[in-house]
């Protein structure tokens, strides 16, 4: 497996064989800004795993459930290294799942952090452990304007260009640079 170090040299610079992630990231319990920016940096982490670039975090409204509280929202782009498959990838965005579900799980569920993988360039996948592109990525603003905000003019690997012409919830309230608490 390739280290840290090498994954950044992905396919772009010629180096090592790699393709680009979209991952969606998602919070609504307890200190949601702490838990997004914490997932960057654990996904960040990752051996293999080289970040490209990160959304501003989005306050979103809740989708179907709307006595819930306010989402956290963010979309970040990584270069994949092609010794990650990936259901590898999903699997380690599990483990960062759980690590942080453990932090609080008794008392705050299991919405402390929601990993989503939202597109894989050229892979699809249509399993019920992992379906890519994902279904629902062009029908919640909560993935689309963070995607296109960083990357405005995104094609899913199914050849389907992320706009905002499908969206139907989880749409924007407001939104803060990735490093500030307003
Ligand atoms: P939500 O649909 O709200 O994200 P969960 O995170 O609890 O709900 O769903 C997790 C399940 O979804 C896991 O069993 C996982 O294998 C499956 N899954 C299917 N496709 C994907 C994907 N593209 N990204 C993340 N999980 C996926
Ligand atoms: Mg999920």
């Amino acid at each position: 497996m390739a280290d840290k170090d090498q994954a950044g040299h992905g396919s772009a610079a010629g180096n090592q064989a790699s393709r680009l992630a979209v991952i969606a990231i998602g919070s609504n319990i307890g200190d949601t800004l702490s838990y997004v920016r914490g997932a960057v940096a654990a996904i960040a982490a990752l051996p293999g795993i080289s970040v490209q670039k990160v959304s501003s975090l989005y306050q979103t409204e809740p989708a179907h459930v709307k006595d819930q509280d306010v989402f956290t929202n963010a979309v970040m782009t990584v270069l994949v290294d092609d010794s990650v498959s990936a259901l590898e990838l999903l699997h380690r965005l599990q483990a960062i799942e759980t690590d942080f579900h453990r932090v609080r799980h008794e008392h705050w569920g299991p919405r402390t952090l929601d990993l989503d993988i939202i597109d894989i360039a050229g892979e699809i996948s249509d399993t019920e452990e992992l379906r890519i592109p994902h279904p629902y990525a062009l029908l919640r603003d909560f993935v689309v304007s963070p995607l296109l905000e960083i990357e405005p003019d995104y094609v899913l690997a199914d050849g389907k260009p992320v706009s905002h012409e499908a969206v139907e919830y989880g749409f924007v309230i407001s939104v803060n640079d990735f490093g500030s608490n307003g």
